[in-house]
């Protein structure tokens, strides 16, 4: 993973490399001291509080007149707990200049949503969405007057196209869920921001340190911190960061809907943030080493990585990326669904559930064909009779044994 010298960010600590600027992020010394000790903890500790209390009711009074960050009103509006980890993924996306958080991502996802749109909108959004995203648009939004266009995730003209005078926003998601393609976001950005359309991605996969999405011309990056970030499995968190004519608007509808996270969680997400670094570089030297591996299997149709040479969504991916990490999917060639299924509950190493991102492998099965619009499973070029699929998000173990129980669910694939 290379260091983050994109030019664009805030941060003091930019002209440090990624690793060092992970160890330093979030702590102020006001943050994690005493007016008397400033800095006297490592972490910022945990302040649990609806609460917070005024010398006098004076000061109470002047409290909600000054909406500024960093400033104790009321616990929804935070304490050093959320505004350290706020501040951290602010200084990690250069070009944002703050980041609100939510109590998920699906929540981060809705509020850029609802902050870009209004009732006669029209919104764009990638054909390979997270399935999620596509519920927020066909349910929520529409009932609002809102309509939804997908459009083909690897097609810029089929993204033109899908243009009109009330389109007001796109949600892009690169590589997007499941099937994996990589969009030309410079691109598809600079096409939305010459029709005053606010571009909208999920960076969830990459998250900065792979992928700095404002840098590359998106208004508003949105993570799962559920994934890479918490990293452990163990905690539900969202972010979004903007430059800052949207993060005042960001920041406007979070406060209206109440979102807010536990400092306990914003606590454990700062921790997992420190080893980020670390745990994607493995993981993505990890993937790619069983990406190499199930290619030349006779058994799997195409393997849905990008960040493997020669993969579909590879040149792009090279070009715009300076990072990856443990999650991609491949289709296995033929047979069914259940011989899918008993590949899959053959493994021993690998856990069955959805998320990923954690250090743990998982393994879900893929089934993109109800979940598309404007394109179809199988994806253009691929065999008919290849269509079920296999995601893996790769974690923390030694890759050599994960490819020994890949091998041995192989042999139950073909047994079934
Ligand atoms: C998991 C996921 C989300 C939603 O995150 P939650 O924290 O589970 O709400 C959004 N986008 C992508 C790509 C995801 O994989």
């Amino acid at each position: 993973m290379s260091d983050n010298k994109k030019p664009g960010s805030l941060s003091l600590l930019t002209s440090l490399s990624l690793f060092t600027r992970l160890t330093h992020l979030g702590r102020k010394p006001h943050w994690t001291g005493t007016p008397d000790h400033p800095g006297a903890v490592v972490s910022p500790p945990i302040w649990r509080a609806s609460t917070h209390l005024y010398p006098d009711t004076a000061a109470l009074k002047q409290g909600p007149k000054h909406n500024e960050d960093g400033r104790f009103f009321y616990g929804r509006r935070g304490s050093p707990s959320q505004w350290a980890l706020a501040d951290a993924l602010t200084q990690l996306e250069p070009g944002a200049f703050g980041t609100m958080l939510y109590p998920s991502g699906v929540a981060a996802i809705a509020g850029a949503l609802l902050t870009a749109l209004r009732p006669g909108d029209v919104l764009l959004m990638t054909d390979n969405a997270y399935e999620p995203s596509r519920a927020i648009a066909c349910g929520l939004l529409a009932e609002m007057g809102i309509v939804t266009r997908w459009f083909d995730p690897v097609d810029p003209a089929a993204f033109a196209a899908a243009c009109c005078d009330k389109t007001r926003a796109v949600l892009l998601e690169s590589p997007g869920s499941l099937t994996m393609e990589v969009q030309d976001i410079p691109a598809l950005c600079a096409a939305a921001r010459a029709r005053g359309i606010v571009s909208i991605i999920d960076n969830t996969w990459a998250s900065p340190l792979g992928f700095t999405a404002l840098a590359h011309g998106a208004d508003i990056s949105v993570m799962s911190l559920t994934k890479h970030v918490g990293g452990h499995s163990d905690l539900m968190m969202g972010s979004a960061s903007a430059g800052a004519e949207l993060y005042a608007k960001l920041r406007r509808t979070a406060q209206q809907t109440g979102q807010v996270v536990s400092p306990d969680d914003a606590s454990l997400a700062l921790r997992g943030l420190r080893t980020i670094a670390m745990r994607l570089e493995r993981e993505t030297a990890s993937a790619l080493a069983i990406a190499a591996w199930l290619e030349k299997r006779p058994e799997v149709a195409r393997v849905l990585c990008p960040m493997l040479p020669g993969s579909p969504g590879h040149a792009v991916w090279l070009r715009d990326f300076t990072g990856g990490c443990g999650l991609f999917s491949f289709v296995l060639k033929g047979k069914d669904a259940a011989a899918r299924d008993a590949f899959i509950d053959a493994l021993k190493l690998f856990g069955i559930g959805y998320s990923w991102g954690g250090f743990e492998s998982l393994v879900t099965p893929v089934d993109p064909a109800g979940l598309r619009s404007a394109t179809a499973w199988p994806l253009a070029g691929m065999n008919k009779a290849d269509r079920f699929a296999v995601r893996l998000s790769i974690g923390l173990e030694d890759a050599g044994d994960l490819i020994a129980d890949l091998e041995q669910a192989l042999v139950c694939w073909n047994a079934a």
